[in-house]
């Protein structure tokens, strides 16, 4: 065989199988307010933090069967694709062979990454310091997880107990929530927790759109509790939150007194955060482990027509500062898909796919509802990610995983010309956010190519 062949194949992220092991790291990205202002992202402009209720992180956990992936959850809104691009290539320098999915908690009380929620409209909110702090910190904290893998096991469980249910108010008929949370526990063979991953599916702007203090909203409770609880590093993945998956608007009950928690407060997010954490943990503790032997992430590059001309012209204007091109005629915006899978024993044990925005739980769940006043009212439905796709018996569905290009929409949902769906008098909130109606065809294309590719 010829060297570079050889080479080639080495380089092919094969399912490669080899003992497990695990390894965690994490570092702040929290905004330094004295030298420039950190404008907050997630609601309106000009919102400009006066403080910090509680360190904003970039949390990573490093795993290694044959293959090495780092999974990392960083608290910020939006990163785009170029973004992560740099994190990689930085991770690359010290583990040239290790995979790195960054996927962001999308808290809506953390510093505008993306440009669009600067001083004000039409002014980049992006302070380029600010993002590339995140970039070094998300890849330093990416390097010391690998740098502290060790042999491992690991446990799983997935909980959707009804009560899970309070914490949404879900705007936008149909009414599908996705609520299932999942714990991942990663151990040292005699047991002790080198880290617990735990993925959940809501947006986390308890604050509201007041707030001026930077913090992570609940996912700063939620992992508190599982940290407090012996889960060691704790690192917060979010899911499919599209369309809405919200606590504003919920009635959240006081997670002490049981009374109605008082909207715009930390009292509310500690009261999503923290029992949301104790059932998750709950269902951890009868987890049996897993024989994980071999780990495969692969990701596919996607190019979706962008239909959405306030983009086009944010674009064009710098808003992104040079990140998130549109070119091409009609224009694209280019996007990473992925999947990710531990196996046991020949089979996947754990799935993931991992979505580079905020996908509406229709789609996750394969619940998409058809209304004679969507736009495209006959387009295909789209497979659900977890009962069509993926396979596992633990599947999870990553959102603003590698790259945010806004809300994911059902084609058949799709609505943005008068008679309006399901009887609404005016335009459905969602589609102003969102690329265009292909986002999700392609995308959900894309995932099942995946799934369907031999993993050897
Ligand atoms: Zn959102």
């Amino acid at each position: 065989m010829h060297l570079n062949h050889l080479l080639a194949l080495l380089l092919t992220p094969l399912c490669a199988f080899g003992a497990f092991k695990a390894g965690a790291a994490k570092r702040t990205v929290t905004p330094g307010l004295k030298s420039a202002p950190a404008y907050i992202a997630g609601f309106g402009n000009g919102r400009a933090a006066t403080g910090v209720h509680d360190d904003l992180w970039a949390r990573c956990v490093a795993l290694e069967a044959g293959n090495q992936v780092v999974l990392c959850g960083v608290d910020s809104i939006g990163l785009f694709f170029d973004d992560v691009v740099k994190i990689r290539q930085l991770v690359k320098t010290r583990y040239p062979a290790a995979q790195v999915v960054v996927a962001v908690t999308h808290s809506h009380e953390t510093p505008d990454t993306m440009g669009l929620w600067g001083s004000q409209s039409g002014v980049s909110g992006i302070n380029e310091e600010y993002n590339a702090l995140v970039v070094r910190n998300t890849a330093d904290a990416a390097i010391d997880a690998l740098h502290s893998l060790q042999p491992a096991r690991i446990r799983a469980a997935q909980a959707d107990p009804p009560s899970l249910k309070q914490f949404y108010d879900d705007s936008r008929p149909p009414f599908v929530i996705d609520s299932a949370i999942t714990a991942i526990a990663l151990e040292t063979p005699k047991g002790a927790r080198i880290a617990t991953l735990i993925h959940w599916t809501n947006h986390p702007e308890s604050l509201g759109s007041k707030n001026t203090l930077i913090t992570s909203d609940y996912v700063h409770f939620l992992r508190d509790e599982v940290e407090r609880s012996g889960g060691a590093t704790c690192v917060f993945l979010n899911g499919a939150i599209g369309g809405m998956m919200s606590p504003l608007g919920a009635a959240v009950k006081d997670f002490e007194t049981g009374q109605p928690a008082p909207k715009d407060t930390f009292r509310f997010a500690e009261s999503v955060g923290r029992p949301a954490a104790r059932i998750a943990l709950a269902a951890l503790r009868s987890a049996k482990p897993i024989n994980a032997d071999a780990l495969l992430y692969r990701e596919t590059e996607v190019a979706i027509p962008v239909a959405n001309k306030n983009y086009l012209m944010a674009s064009a204007a710098g808003i992104f500062k040079g990140r998130k091109p549109m070119g091409g005629d009609p224009p694209v915006t280019r996007t990473p898909v992925g999947l990710f899978t531990i196996s046991a024993n020949g089979k996947p044990a754990v799935q993931a796919a991992m979505i580079p925005g905020e996908l509406f739980p229709e789609l996750s769940l394969g619940q998409i509802s058809r209304d004679p006043n969507a736009d495209f009212p006959d387009a295909p439905l789209e497979p659900g990610i977890k009962p069509d796709i993926l396979t596992a018996p633990i599947r999870i569905v990553v959102g603003l995983a590698n790259d945010e290009i806004g809300y994911i929409i059902p084609k058949a949902q799709w609505d943005r010309q008068p008679p309006y769906t399901f009887g609404a008098a005016k335009q459905w909130y969602g589609e102003v956010n969102s690329v265009g109606p292909e986002a999700a065809p392609i995308i959900i294309q894309a995932i099942g190519a995946l799934a369907r590719e031999p993993r050897r």
